[in-house]
């Protein structure tokens, strides 16, 4: 908490010294270069007072910048306003020149205050008044009613519709003195802020190296302390391809349920020589997308030096995380929402390896059911049975006919989201658990989303009409039917073969030497 606290009051030093580069940085941009380097020797007494070596290390990168700090507070003025036209960057006793005009310049402002009572006395008009702009400068204003009162030697300046205005010689000559201080006292505040700019710049790689050191000191502050109020634990990170997660819950999405719902944490138990590919079916909202992407984050937190939200967990080192969720387009690229999908898939399938954890969030929706059956089915085969790509993987579908692979695939294992059915309605309990789905519970969604109810009928009754059909056990059935690897069975069986072809056999009988040119082209 400490540190967060001291870390929300500084600055970015990174982009301070940019702006400082392109001579764009204000006064109050050098200010918290000085606040937020003034905090170091704070940082490293508390850094090396907690006996973790890693700590103690970053409190040694932090490179000393008392002089600098020093240079800036002893110049700027802590409430320096944010442009340098405006005056008062610099504290009083930094320029001798600099003090002088400033009293100078106050004693100006003085004696027109001076010079405005007395001239009230003098002519009689109460309301006689010293005022300024910026196109005649300083001027007397009365009103017309007390005109006659006005000198001889006043020269008339302006007149409005109920005043006049006047000058003198001795308000003119005032007026030059205190003018001319102003513009001084600013050419001398500048000058002294770009020389100071300079200073800093002169100190920038050790700025820089500060403000690296500042970002780790932020990286982990922000971690540790989102993991003590979050609950998050330690992960084991391991070199075997293994996920191991008690009580796993998304990081964001139990942040921001409403307070009447309570967040369901899963667990999950995957070793890629045991059950490397978990394929997950269930309903429609029944928290598949939020499972699969919540145990992509918690790789990401564990290999990014974060605690996980978790009771317990273990986490073999993943080389590259890969994910195919969600539908999304490059229209405007030529390329249209499904074959984004495959362009997705593809990527996957020829970059993965033993060590990566690939989140298929649905593959094939966007094409017919049997296309898209089809290409589920082979891009599964193929991350289970190929060496070199057996990444850890984890399979969201709505294609309840690929469970028909767990009796075939040696390390596919079937989970799904449990529901409960409970009159004519539907709980979504959240909870994964072995097995496998029969049914989406796709219609009851629709009604939650406010079909119209005449929609949700029909639907309701091509359903049953589309299941008295059987059209799913008729492909369940294809499904365990259909060879498996037949590709693969019928490549390699060409290549075991010895027995010579029928064209090998012919050329064999060919005899080079004896060819017509004609012959050897027929
Ligand atoms: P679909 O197949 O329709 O895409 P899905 O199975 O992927 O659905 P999600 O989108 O993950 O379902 O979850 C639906 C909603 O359920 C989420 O918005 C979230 O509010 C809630 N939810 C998901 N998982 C949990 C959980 N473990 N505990 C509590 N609520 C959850």
């Amino acid at each position: 908490k400490f540190f967060s606290k001291s870390l929300s009051l500084t600055s970015d030093l990174q982009r301070i010294l940019g702006k400082i580069n392109k001579s764009k940085a204000t006064p109050r941009e050098i200010y918290a270069i000085a606040i937020t380097l003034g905090k170091i020797p704070d940082w490293q007494d508390k850094l090396s007072k907690t006996n973790v070596e890693d700590l103690i290390d970053l409190s040694n990168i932090f490179h000393d910048s008392k002089k600098i700090v020093n240079n800036i507070i002893e110049k700027i003025n802590h409430d320096a306003p944010v442009n340098i036209s405006q005056g008062s960057i610099i504290k009083n006793g930094v320029n001798e020149e600099l003090d002088d005009l400033r009293i100078l310049l106050k004693n100006g402002k003085n004696w027109i205050s001076k010079y405005q009572e007395d001239l009230r006395r003098e002519l009689d008009i109460s309301k006689l008044k010293v005022g300024f702009n910026k196109i005649f400068g300083y001027y007397i204003e009365v009103t017309k009613t007390h005109q006659h009162k006005i000198p001889k030697e006043f020269i008339r300046k302006q007149t409005l519709v109920n005043s006049e205005r006047y000058i003198t010689e001795e308000l003119k000559s005032y007026e030059e003195k205190i003018l001319s201080a102003e513009d001084k006292i600013l050419e001398i505040e500048s000058k002294l802020f770009y020389d100071l700019c300079n200073d800093i710049l002169n100190e920038k790689s050790m700025i820089q190296e500060n403000a690296t050191a500042i970002s780790l000191l932020d990286v982990y502050s922000s971690f540790a302390l989102l993991s003590i109020k979050n609950n998050y634990v330690k992960p084991k990170i391991t070199e075997n391809k293994i996920l191991s997660i008690q009580q796993g819950r998304h990081p964001v999405v139990e942040r921001l349920l409403p307070s009447t719902e309570k967040f369901i944490p899963n667990d999950i138990e995957m070793d890629a020589n045991i059950n490397q590919i978990h394929l997950l079916t269930g309903p429609n909202m029944a928290g598949k997308s939020t499972y699969l992407r919540q145990l992509g984050l918690m790789v990401i937190m564990a290999q990014i030096g974060c605690f996980v939200p978790a009771k317990k967990a273990s986490i073999g080192i993943v080389d590259k995380l890969f994910t195919r969720v969600g539908a999304s387009d490059n229209l405007a690229g030529g390329e249209s929402t499904f074959l984004v999908e495959m362009n997705e898939a593809s990527n996957i399938l020829n970059n993965a390896t033993d060590n990566s954890f690939i989140l298929l969030d649905e593959v094939g929706r966007g094409t017919s059911t049997f296309d898209g059956l089809s290409l589920a089915w082979a891009i599964t085969e193929h991350i289970h049975n190929t060496d070199g790509i057996r990444a850890r993987t984890i399979f969201a579908t709505h294609y309840h006919e690929l469970t028909a692979l767990s009796g075939r695939l040696d390390y596919l294992r079937c989970h799904t989201m449990r529901v409960k059915e409970w009159r004519d309605d539907v709980v979504f309990l959240h909870e994964v658990a072995a097995g496998a789905a029969d049914r989406s519970y796709g219609i009851h969604v629709g009604k939650l989303a406010g079909l119209p109810p005449g929609v949700v009928d029909r639907a309701e009754a091509v359903l049953k009409t589309l299941e008295v059909d059987e059209q799913g056990s008729v492909m369940r059935d294809l499904a365990v039917e259909l060879p498996l690897f037949e590709n693969l069975i019928a490549a390699s069986a060409v290549a075991a073969s010895t027995e010579p072809t029928p064209v090998e056999r012919a050329v064999d009988r060919i005899i080079p030497d004896e060819l017509t040119p004609r012959a050897a082209l027929d």
